[in-house]
């Protein structure tokens, strides 16, 4: 089956505001059925479902959940909705096709983990989605499915919105962080982690938007039954934002273990006229860029390893033969100059150094000493920076020399 749909089944089917028609459309069965369960067996069931995180890392949820459940005292929960990456719109589809879910998925975790308030931190030029969001909690209190007592129990949990302010680096979730208190947004030194020390130094889990949109479907029909969908090595869908030169662009759910080939020939219909691919850019602007022959590769976080990479937040970027690969790979470096928050020098420094290189190569004037300075800067900032931006902007520059040297 090429797309299933646990996600996006209720896509066009309401306005994603009215609440009425989101309870007719089996709308909150799941969390109705959680606040019957011990906690224990919630997480039990997320821990069956193998679900992993969707915003990057792809680390397994129950494990953040059973930490956060043993700890005491006020606990928060984070929505990281701050989708910055070129390439990715996944999250204010959700956002705005279906909220309600994402607040679904919100209330089971808050739930089994005993957060008692959460933060929606959405990305600043998501307006539409912002407003949307804003009305949808305060319908959701009315209905009592936020605030005190929910539903006439002894759970309360309160949600409220922080709008990002435009820098990309607050999707990393220790700069996130900071962002929710008011602090300018740059990562934080680790340990301690977030369930220990989070917010306002209170124990936190932070989950990507598509990961709560998971737990419904896990808790309404068991995590057993959740991890047929998939492959041996992940489980669940992913929502794929395809771009680039494809005849079909736009958002697909297709199961993990989908050959990337599939989603472009088959979901996007292939190239517009036609043009032979030249190279696809997976996980955004972070993400590895590989050759066509490696395309028959699944969707998979560990089939990614080889790349010394992840999946990512599900962007696959195609370019034909009229792209000039230096030119991509120098637009993606602009990027991370321009998001740097300078707080370490390898990445702060780096950027500016592999900007100055890569537009020799797009001129025609890199030497054999660029090639090796370029090569070997890219592995410095990679390893040895503070957070996922520079851990990770220099991936395609990587893939690039691996897989196109000298081509
Ligand atoms: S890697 Fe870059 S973005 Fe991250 S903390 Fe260091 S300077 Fe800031």
């Amino acid at each position: 089956m090429l797309t299933q749909r646990l996600l996006t089944q209720r896509f066009n089917q309401y306005d994603g505001i009215n609440i009425n028609d989101y309870l007719k459309l089996d709308g909150f069965i799941a969390f109705h059925k959680a606040i019957t369960m011990p906690k224990e067996a919630i997480i039990n069931e997320i821990k069956t479902s193998r679900l992993t995180g969707r915003g990057g890392a792809g680390f397994p949820t129950h494990i953040k959940m059973q930490a956060m459940l043993q700890t005491d005292g006020d606990k928060i929960l984070v929505c990281n909705a701050d989708e910055g990456e070129p390439g990715h719109f996944k999250d204010r589809y959700l956002l705005e096709k279906d909220p309600y879910l994402i607040l679904e998925g919100i209330l089971i975790s808050a739930y089994a983990t005993g957060a008692s308030h959460g933060y929606m931190y959405i990305r600043g030029e998501y307006d539409q989605a912002i407003k949307q969001f804003q009305r949808v909690i305060s319908i959701a209190e009315n209905k009592g499915y936020l605030g005190k007592r929910i539903l006439n129990t002894d759970f309360s949990f309160h949600l409220e919105i922080r709008r990002g302010a435009g820098a990309y680096v607050c999707g990393e979730e220790f700069a996130l962080m900071e962002s929710i208190e008011g602090k300018p947004g740059r990562t934080r030194v680790k340990p301690p982690y977030p369930t220990d020390k989070g917010v306002f130094g209170k124990p936190t889990l932070i989950n990507n938007v598509e990961t709560f949109c998971n737990l419904p479907t896990i808790i309404l029909h068991g995590g057993k039954t959740y991890a047929k969908v998939g492959s041996e090595l992940a489980t669940g869908t992913k929502l794929i934002c395809l771009s680039g030169h494809v005849k079909n662009k736009g958002l697909y759910e297709v199961p993990y273990g989908t050959p990337i080939i599939d989603v472009i020939n088959k979901l996007g219909n292939g190239t517009v006229n036609d043009i032979p691919i030249q190279m696809v850019q997976i996980g955004g602007a972070c993400g590895p860029i590989i050759p066509p022959s490696l395309l028959t590769m699944s969707i998979d976080n560990e089939a990614f390893e080889v790349f010394d990479a992840k999946m990512g937040a599900g962007a696959i970027i195609v370019m034909d033969e009229n792209d000039d690969l230096f030119d991509i790979v120098l637009r993606n470096m602009t990027f991370f100059l321009h998001e740097s928050c300078g707080k370490c020098t390898p990445c702060r420094e780096g950027h500016v150094q592999l900007v100055h290189l890569l537009k020799k190569f797009v001129n025609f004037k890199a030497t054999d000493k660029d090639f090796q300075s370029l090569k070997s800067l890219a592995e410095v900032i990679h390893t040895t920076t503070l957070c996922g931006l520079g851990q990770t902007s220099p991936t395609s520059i990587i893939s690039t020399l691996t897989y196109f040297e000298r081509a």
